[in-house]
């Protein structure tokens, strides 16, 4: 199920990405601290009374810049009338309301979207200062005094928000499709990879409407098998103005690749991986999906018999979190081994799927550890009991031990390798979930 998204916009300095920080909390008590994971920090998610929903700070989008303010605001309040299910209008009770204010709220009144007003940086305790009221003149309903810092307020505000998200969607969503989201850089070939695929003559293809108001997913039948290509809209057809900015194709990204099964990484073969491409890569690998990673426009490059293992070693080295996903070598172009990454998307989804039986996975522990000894410290040598899985999408184990503390990222990393080259498990995250038990 898609989640909903709640956006926030305000003026540069009234204190989003504050308030943003402060809802979206810290993630999942998995331990999972690979290092080399870029975080973007506009993009999170949030946990209020059983609600849980995705939260974006529009205004992380672009660089602050003072004097571009009122189309700055304009493009976030645009973005998060495209985007979000409830916006939420952050402003500043140091600075009262001003005309910014007033623009923002009526382009959110105008498309109709739920706005939840928050007044920001009311730190005082006791009584709410009465320049409070000033802010009903935004017309936007009753305005939620809080502190960002202090976090005064911010229960009330969550409650109102909670109060203002769609109730029980349904999900239009095919159950038993594969759901592919294509991300990468604008210019990869996202689009040409996908109108190639869908143009083929035995693909059937049939447009779903997606969650947010202009998106659309594409689903398509190919060797007897579903699949759904999220939010193709604009990609398909050539993409509205914002899309060219890329951070508003990035948070576009972050929402399909929430609602994906798979991730296609696209890369140019001219340019390889950039900054933007381990964000969105790390964000897949921190939520379990499987990612192939599609090198595009392998027609455009000069090689020689070295180059192809040359890029893999060097993709591999820039996305070191995710040595597990699958490279492959292809041109939209000419469609050269553009068929082959279908097989690359059923492999991974299975793999992400993969169930292993208890008794296989603790005889490859046994073995594990008899070839390598667990760590020792200060005396102390780690002890490891048993190991179970406890979920799928992605597989995730719970292993037992005597000392969370002993078991060090290089022995995690170690049985992982250990029980990925077992099982031949690849192109999915697997997570390790450590408890500790007593010595018995
Ligand atoms: P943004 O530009 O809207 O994202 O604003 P920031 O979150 O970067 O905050 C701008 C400034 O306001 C920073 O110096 C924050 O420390 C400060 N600030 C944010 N929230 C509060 C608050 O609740 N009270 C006070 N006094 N200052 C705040
Ligand atoms: P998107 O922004 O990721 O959707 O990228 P497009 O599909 O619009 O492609 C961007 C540009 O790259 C276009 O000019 C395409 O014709 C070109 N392109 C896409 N795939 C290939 C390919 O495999 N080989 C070559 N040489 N060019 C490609």
């Amino acid at each position: 199920m898609a989640k909903p998204v709640v956006a926030i916009v305000g003026r540069p300095n009234v204190g989003k990405s504050t308030l943003f920080n402060k809802l979206s909390g810290t993630r999942l008590a998995i331990v999972d601290d690979k290092p080399g994971v870029t975080r973007d920090r506009i993009y999170g998610e949030c946990e209020w009374c059983g609600h849980s929903f995705t939260i974006v700070d529009t205004g992380g989008i672009e660089p602050k810049s003072n004097d571009i303010i009122l189309s700055q605001m304009k493009r976030q309040a645009e973005l998060a009338i495209d985007l979000a299910d409830v916006v939420i209008l952050v402003t500043d009770l140091t600075v009262g309301m001003v005309a910014a204010d007033a623009d923002v709220a009526r382009m959110l009144i105008k498309a109709k979207k739920p706005v939840v007003l928050c007044v920001n940086k009311a730190d005082g305790v006791g009584e709410l200062p009465p320049e409070i009221y000033e802010f009903y003149n935004l017309g936007v309903g009753e305005p939620y005094a809080i502190s960002a810092t202090h976090g005064r307020g911010t229960g009330d505000l969550l409650d109102a928000v909670v109060a203002k998200l769609p109730q029980n969607e349904i999900d239009a969503e095919t159950e038993d499709a594969i759901k592919v989201a294509v991300i990468g850089k604008p210019n990869a070939g996202k689009s040409s990879i996908i109108n190639r695929i869908l143009g083929e003559e035995r693909v059937i293809v049939s447009d779903i409407p997606g969650t947010t108001r202009d998106a659309i997913d594409t689903g398509f039948t190919k060797n007897g098998k579903n699949y759904v290509f999220i939010d193709t809209a604009g990609i398909r057809k050539k993409k509205k103005v914002e899309e060219n900015i890329e951070k508003y194709s990035v948070i576009r990204s972050y929402m399909a690749v929430d609602r994906a099964d798979v991730c296609l990484l696209m890369i140019d073969a001219n340019e390889g991986i950039t900054e933007q491409d381990t964000k969105i890569a790390g964000y897949a690998h921190d939520n379990g999906k499987a990612t192939v990673i599609v090198v595009n426009k392998w027609d455009s490059i000069e090689k020689d018999g070295k180059t192809m293992e040359e890029m893999r070693k060097k993709i591999t080295n820039d996305l070191a979190y995710m040595t597990y996903a699958p490279i492959i070598f292809v041109s939209a172009l000419t469609g050269q081994r553009v068929n082959e990454v279908f097989d690359m998307i059923s492999f991974v989804y299975e793999q992400n799927n993969v169930r292993i039986s208890t008794g296989k996975l603790n005889e490859v522990l046994a073995d594990a550890m008899n070839k390598v000894q667990p760590p020792t410290d200060r005396g102390k040598r780690l002890k490891i009991y048993y190991m179970t899985q406890a979920s799928t999408k992605p597989p995730t184990f719970v292993i037992f031990c005597n000392s969370i503390e002993l078991f060090h990222f290089s022995y995690r990393r170690y049985l992982e390798n250990q029980i990925r080259e077992v099982f031949d498990l690849q192109g999915t995250p697997v997570r390790f979930m450590l408890r500790e038990k007593d010595d018995k």
